[in-house]
Parts: C-alpha cells; sequence; structure tokens
C-alpha cells in the first residue's frame, strides 16, 4: 500500500513547534529573532514567495524586515544594504530572494550575507561547513527532505538512496544529508550512464532534476519511498513536479505528491533556521 508524505501537515507541525519554542523565548524574556527578506524587481513568483516568508514569520511570532527594491538597483546598492544588515544587531537573519536580475551577480550577493545571518545556508562558509559535519545554516529544501522522512518513520541508515540533480541547493547538499544519515548515497546528473538502472537500485530516490514528469516507473524499485522536489506550472495552471506521479505512485512504498509535499517543507526549515541559535 502505497502512503501519501503529507508535506502540508508536517510543515505545519514544524511551525507550531516553532511557534511553541518562539513564545517560551518570550515568557523567559529572550531576544526574539528577526528575518530581513530582500526582493530585488517584482518578479511575480518571488513575490509570492516573499509574502509566504513573511507570512511565516508572523505566524511563529518573529520579527520581519522587509526591502522592495526596484528592478535598476545597483550590485553596490544591494551591497550596502546587506551590509547594513550585517551590522544590524536586531536582525538575526538575512535572505535575498533568488533570483536577482542579471545585472546583479549571485554569487556575490550570497557571499556578502554574513555566515552567522545566512539562514538560506547557501554562502560557501555553510556548505563547507556541512560537508565536513560542523554546525552551521543548512540548505531549507534538502533538510525539509530529511525532516519528511524522519516524521513518516522512513529510516535512511544502510539504504540506497539515488539523488537525481547536483545543484548546489538542491542535489549536492541533499546527498551529503542522507550521507550524514548514513545512507549509502549515489547522485545522478545530466551526464549519467544507465540512469533508469541506477535509480532502479534506489530504496530511496529524491528527484531534483527540474524536468516535469520526466521520472516514471520504468526509473522506480518495487516498493521504493520516491521524493520529487521539482515544481512546475502546467499549462492548465496545475502544478506538477519531476515525477509522473500517477505512473509512479503504485509502485511505491511511500510518495511524496507536488502540491503538498516538499514544497511546503522548506519555508518550515527556514523558519527552523531563523530560530536556530535562539
Ligand atoms: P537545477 O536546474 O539547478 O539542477 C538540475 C539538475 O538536474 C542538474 O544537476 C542537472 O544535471 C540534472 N539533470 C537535468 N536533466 C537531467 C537528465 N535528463 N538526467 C539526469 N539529470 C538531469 O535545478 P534545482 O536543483 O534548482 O531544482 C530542481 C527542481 O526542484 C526544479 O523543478 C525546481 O523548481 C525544484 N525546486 C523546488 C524547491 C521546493 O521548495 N520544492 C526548491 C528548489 C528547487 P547537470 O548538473 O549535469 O546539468
Amino acid at each position: 500500500m502505497t502512503k501519501i508524505i503529507d508535506g502540508k501537515k508536517i510543515s505545519q507541525e514544524i511551525k507550531d513547534e516553532l511557534k511553541a519554542k518562539v513564545l517560551s523565548l518570550k515568557a523567559e524574556g529572550k531576544k526574539i529573532p528577526c528575518l530581513a527578506v530582500i526582493q530585488v524587481g517584482n518578479d511575480p513568483a518571488s513575490t509570492v514567495y516573499v509574502g509566504n516568508k513573511k507570512k511565516a514569520c508572523e505566524y511563529i511570532g518573529i520579527g520581519s524586515k522587509s526591502f522592495e527594491l526596484k528592478e535598476e538597483t545597483t550590485q553596490d546598492e544591494l551591497i550596502k544594504l546587506i551590509d547594513e544588515l550585517n551590522n544590524d544587531d536586531e536582525v538575526t537573519g538575512i535572505l535575498v530572494q533568488l533570483p536577482v536580475p542579471k545585472h546583479i551577480d549571485e554569487d556575490t550577493i550570497i557571499r556578502r550575507i554574513s555566515p552567522q545571518k545566512d539562514v538560506d545556508g547557501f554562502h560557501p562558509m555553510s556548505v563547507g561547513a556541512l560537508l565536513i559535519g560542523e554546525d552551521g545554516f543548512l540548505s531549507c529544501t534538502p533538510q525539509g527532505v530529511i525532516q519528511l522522512l524522519k516524521r513518516s518513520n522512513i529510516s535512511i541508515e544502510g539504504k540506497e538512496c539515488v539523488v537525481i540533480g547536483r545543484s548546489n541547493i538542491v542535489g549536492k547538499p541533499m546527498a551529503v544529508l542522507l550521507l550524514r544519515e548514513n545512507g549509502t548515497v549515489t547522485v545522478c546528473h545530466s551526464k549519467t550512464a544507465n540512469l533508469k538502472e541506477v535509480c532502479k537500485r534506489a530504496d530511496i530516490l529524491v528527484v531534483a532534476i527540474g524536468k516535469p514528469k520526466m521520472i516514471n516507473s520504468e526509473y522506480v524499485k518495487e516498493g521504493a519511498c520516491v521524493i520529487d522536489v521539482g515544481i512546475h506550472r502546467m499549462e492548465n495552471n496545475k502544478l506538477c513536479g519531476d515525477v509522473d506521479y500517477d505512473d509512479v505512485a503504485p509502485h511505491t512504498s511511500y510518495i511524496t505528491p507536488v502540491p503538498g509535499g516538499v514544497g511546503p517543507m522548506t519555508i518550515a526549515m527556514l523558519m527552523s533556521n531563523c530560530l536556530k541559535d535562539a
């Protein structure tokens, strides 16, 4: 019997736990975290993401500061704002909504955020800490996948884990986190030979390729757990993932739907990062 992993429910549980933590911080008179969110330009998808992040801050009871900069903002102006926020003691987390306009270099911006306030976990210091198993901010989406597995009582230790995708924000940190949980991890990408055969070995298959419905049942071992990170809006305006859900689901023990699987976890883990050192 296939079990559908309910990311909406699990993310709500996490947000409620964080809300309770904030209440106890308040009761103890401790400092309440504050997230600064910077958006450059007005890409509609980014506006929705930024709005959801602000709402989540409100829900769990932490502070948020919002900076909506115009599209023409120069890289130097953005850097100046980041520097100010790095030095602002009230602000404990800084997030620049990606993508930034083309005239701004994303890597320069990511590196400018203080690693102590890097709640997205994208700074090379955060990534390096993850790799060598030191304390640091973890990238939100892969961290959300680990929570989905743990809170669904799916053990990772000793399992064959296959990650499709090697991006810096999903695939690579995902592989390292599964390794940290004692999975046996294989990472696939666009140059992987025999992708189907490699995927068929997986007890846990994490798909982050950015190709709508590419993974069908031919890639999946009977009884595997399939986590679909992909998110795409189809022509009929509905959302789908990188996995062909209807074809794959009957062959799995556990599967995440799109929407309502990995997606809601990303913001929950961002909130968790905001409270990491509180
Ligand atoms: P990227 O485009 O940065 O990376 C895609 C990866 O997939 C690359 O490593 C690429 O390989 C690999 N790939 C592409 N085509 C194939 C193929 N035919 N066979 C095998 N591997 C392939 O994407 P992201 O990692 O940023 O995102 C992946 C998906 O997750 C997207 O759908 C995105 O929208 C979604 N996403 C969802 C989030 C959420 O909160 N739910 C958050 C972030 C992303 P190579 O390196 O060789 O090019």
